[in-house]
């Protein structure tokens, strides 16, 4: 077919399909989900693929904000959100596309790749999200892969676990010697003769001196990581958080899950190494999803607030059984892990994290049952107060 006889036939065959009804027939082959919003937030239309993500029939949301979608806090920011949109232009998502999370009818969260596009029509303006389901291990590691690059996670973990061997292997030898050392000087105080106590005080300074080494190893771990590259830049926590819980849930992770967030807004502009913090808030939300895998009730909670002297808090909550007793005595040493397959590295490198931005990582009790672990980071200096 020419360009001509092409042109000739396309406006025809559109033309006829101006029914509600086709439109929607024709909306409804699209895959992923879409679903068109008034300027008020009102839901129009909900595609089949809506339908199928969600778990609502279309005649049980026409009519409801979309909103409805969303978990906390998003669900609450909405409406400010879109009138700020519509007075100012200025987008956060319109028109940029983001990894964000959902909420689906039965109340559990699921990562999305979320798109919004501004439907203005002669009359009327609206908004057409296009929303893909994450949740499916391929079609997440396909979508997440840039962002994945970003937070660098694999190569750090896995350089990580080279530097832990050689690490390992470095320590084993001073631990070696100290004990060999204190050993001869156990035997020789058996005979405690003038010429064996110098042996002793020998002994002693190597056993010392290997202490020290040992000692000098384990610095070398925490600057490798301290002075590993940081980019500090005035970034927004609740998109680090957002994207950190969608990476968290990937894989159906958060199945059964109660995730909720609370993000206040006047601790939202922070001066951090964005891909490090999000590191954190990933660790630390991995860590609860595994320590709630056996238990009943599952809620974890993520909650930022706005602390003395310029600091956000960011907190992770969760129902779990709360810490072993074990692993609390050396909390935040490397190594230090319950778990069979554990390295015991997250949480020291979370620490090291924290403390290379000045902020404070510590562990309490948590309200919901289980474990909260809370961190500060640098609130970004905003001269004038605007956002
Ligand atoms: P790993 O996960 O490899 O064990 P981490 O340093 O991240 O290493 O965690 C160390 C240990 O801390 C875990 O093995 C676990 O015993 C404990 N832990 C961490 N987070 C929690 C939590 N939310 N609830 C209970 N225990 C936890």
């Amino acid at each position: 077919m020419t360009r001509t006889e092409l042109k000739s036939k396309r406006p025809k065959s559109f033309i006829a399909l101006r029914t509600a009804e086709e439109l929607h027939a024709l909306i409804d082959t699209v895959p992923d989900a879409m679903v068109i919003s008034d300027h008020d937030g009102a839901i129009q239309s909900f595609s089949r693929g809506a339908q199928n993500m969600f778990g609502y029939a279309e005649h049980e949301v026409i009519g409801e904000n979309v909103s409805l979608l969303m978990p906390s806090p998003d669900r609450e920011g909405h409406d400010q959100y879109m009138h700020k949109y519509l007075e100012t232009g200025a987008a956060k998502i319109i028109g940029i596309g983001r990894v964000t999370t959902a909420r689906h009818r039965d109340g559990s969260t699921f990562p999305i790749k979320l798109a919004v596009g501004d439907l203005k029509l002669a009359d009327q303006r609206g908004f057409v999200a296009y929303i893909r389901d994450l949740s499916e291990s391929r079609e997440t590691e396909r979508e997440l892969h840039t962002l994945q690059n970003e937070l660098a996670h694999v190569s750090r973990i896995s350089s990580m676990g080279s530097l832990a061997t050689s690490l390992a292997h470095e320590l084993n030898q001073p631990l070696t010697a100290v004990t060999n050392y204190a050993h001869s000087a156990r035997d020789l105080l058996a005979d405690p003769s003038l010429e064996n106590i110098k042996l002793v005080r020998e002994a002693m300074d190597e056993c010392a001196n290997q202490a020290l080494r040992a000692g000098q190893i384990v610095h070398r771990l925490r600057d490798f990581i301290k002075h590993g590259e940081t980019d500090r830049q005035v970034a927004s926590l609740g998109r680090i958080i957002q994207e950190a819980s969608a990476l968290a849930l990937m894989n159906g992770d958060g199945q059964g899950v109660d995730f909720e967030t609370e993000l206040d807004a006047a601790a939202d502009e922070v001066l951090v190494d964005p891909v490090q913090v999000q590191q954190v808030v990933l660790n630390l939300i991995r860590n609860a999803l595994e320590a709630m895998h056996e238990s009943r009730h599952k809620q974890l909670r993520v909650q930022t607030e706005r602390v003395a002297s310029r600091f956000a808090q960011i907190t992770v909550a969760d129902s779990g059984p709360g810490m072993n007793q074990k692993v609390a005595e050396r909390l935040f040493h490397p190594f230090n892990t319950s778990k069979a397959d554990g390295m015991g590295l997250g949480l020291s490198i979370c620490h090291t994290i924290v403390q290379s931005h000045n902020g404070k990582i510590w562990v309490e009790k948590s309200e919901l049952g289980g474990t909260a672990f809370h961190f500060t980071i640098p609130l970004a200096e905003v001269e004038n107060g605007q956002d």
